[in-house]
C-alpha cells in the first residue's frame, strides 16, 4: 500500500542524497559501466540518474514498484550471501510515495516508461532507450511536508550527495561515474578500475601520489587499499572510507582501528584520508541491520580491527616520514 511504502520511505529515504544513493547502487547492480547523477538545486528539484545496464523487462517494470518485489534475492538462505547492494525491495517503492519518478527502462529490445507519483501508478506506455535506466525523481517530499522542513540547508544536502557518490565512486572505481549539480561537474571517474585515479579525483592530485598502498591478511579477511600520510590530511572521519564486499560501511570499530593504526604519527586532533576495502565471505557479515544497509554486524569484529591497525602501522613503520 502507499502507506506502507511511504512508512518505509521514513527510514530509506531520508533526504536527497538517500534517493541518490539507492538509484546508484541499483544501477552498480544491473552491471552498469557507466553512471551519470544529474542534480538541481541540492536534489530537492530534481535527481536524474542515467545508466547503461542490465535495464528491466517490459513485464517486470511494474512489480519492480511493488515493496520487497527485488530481483535479486529469492530465499532465505540467499539473505545471509547478500552480494548485491540492494536486497530489501525498498527502495523504488519508497522513492515514488513522496516524490514525481518518472522511469525509463529498456533490455535492449523493447522499453517501458512509467510514471508515479506520490505512490499513484500515473502512466506506463512502451518507449525506445538503448540498453539501461534512466530514473528522474523531482519534487521530492512533495506530500510529507514535514520531511521536507527538516532537510538542512542547500549546502549540507548537496555535501551528503557528493560524499555518497564519492563514497561509491571509491568503492566501484571500475564503473564510470559522473556528478553533475546545476551543469557544475563535481566528480568524474575514468572507470578504468583504477583506485588511486578516483581518490585523486577526489582528494586532490597532491594527496593522491601521497598515498600509500596497503595490504593484509587472515584466514578470514583481505585488505587492500590506500592511507595518506598525516601530515597531508585535515578535514574529518568523513576523508576515512571502509568498505566491505564493495559496500561502504559506517562501523565506529573499525574508523578507530584505522585511526589506531596511525599510531603517533596522527597529529591530535587530525583525521586520515584512507580507503580500505576489505572482502570476506558473506556469511561473516550481516547487512540486514537497517533499511540504508550503512550499518552492519561482524561476527569477528575484534579480529578484523586488529588486521587493519596493523596492516596501516605496518606499512607506515616503512614509509619515510
Ligand atoms: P532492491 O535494489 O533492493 O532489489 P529496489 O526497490 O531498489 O530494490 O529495486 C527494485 C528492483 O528494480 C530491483 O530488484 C531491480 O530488479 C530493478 N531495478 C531498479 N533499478 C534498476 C536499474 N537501474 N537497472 C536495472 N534494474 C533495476
Ligand atoms: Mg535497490
Amino acid at each position: 500500500s502507499v502507506l506502507a511504502d511511504q512508512i518505509a520511505a521514513g527510514e530509506v529515504v531520508e533526504r536527497p542524497a538517500s534517493v541518490v544513493k539507492e538509484l546508484v547502487e541499483n544501477a552498480i547492480d544491473a552491471h552498469a559501466t557507466q553512471i551519470d547523477v544529474l542534480v538541481l538545486e541540492s536534489g530537492v528539484q530534481s535527481i536524474r540518474v542515467i545508466d547503461d545496464g542490465d535495464g528491466i523487462a517490459d513485464d517486470d517494470v511494474l512489480t519492480a514498484f511493488k515493496r520487497h518485489a527485488t530481483s535479486k534475492i529469492t530465499s532465505r538462505a540467499d539473505l545471509f550471501r547478500v552480494h548485491s547492494l540492494g536486497f530489501r525491495g525498498e527502495a523504488l517503492p519508497s522513492i515514488a510515495s513522496v516524490a514525481d519518478v518518472v522511469l525509463t527502462t529498456s533490455t535492449g529490445t523493447t522499453g517501458t516508461s512509467i510514471h508515479y507519483r506520490g505512490g499513484k501508478l500515473l502512466k506506463q506506455v512502451p518507449a525506445a532507450l538503448r540498453q539501461g535506466t534512466d530514473i528522474t525523481v523531482t519534487d521530492l517530499f512533495f506530500n510529507t511536508p514535514a520531511r521536507l522542513k527538516y532537510l538542512k540547508s542547500p549546502q549540507t544536502e548537496l555535501a551528503n550527495i557528493v560524499d555518497i557518490v564519492n563514497r561509491l565512486a571509491l568503492s566501484y572505481p571500475g564503473v564510470a561515474i559522473r556528478l553533475v549539480h546545476n551543469s557544475k561537474e563535481l566528480l568524474r571517474t575514468a572507470g578504468r578500475g583504477d583506485l588511486q585515479q578516483v581518490i585523486a579525483g577526489i582528494y586532490g592530485v597532491q594527496n593522491a601520489r601521497k598515498m600509500v598502498a596497503i595490504e593484509g591478511k587472515t584466514a578470514d579477511y583481505a585488505l587492500s587499499g590506500y592511507v595518506a600520510l598525516p601530515e597531508l590530511t585535515r578535514a574529518s572521519r568523513q576523508y576515512i572510507t571502509v568498505l566491505i564486499n564493495g559496500r561502504a560501511i559506517k562501523n565506529q570499530q573499525l574508523t578507530k582501528a584505522v585511526i589506531k593504526g596511525y599510531g603517533s604519527k596522527l597529529m591530535v586532533g587530525r583525521y586520515p584520508i584512507a580507503v580500505i576495502a576489505l572482502t570476506m565471505d558473506p556469511l561473516l557479515v550481516d547487512v540486514n541491520v537497517h533499511p540504508t544497509k550503512q550499518e552492519v554486524r561482524l561476527s569477528k569484529e575484534p579480529d578484523l580491527a586488529k588486521l587493519i591497525s596493523t596492516t596501516i602501522t605496518d606499512r607506515l613503520a616503512t614509509v619515510n616520514l
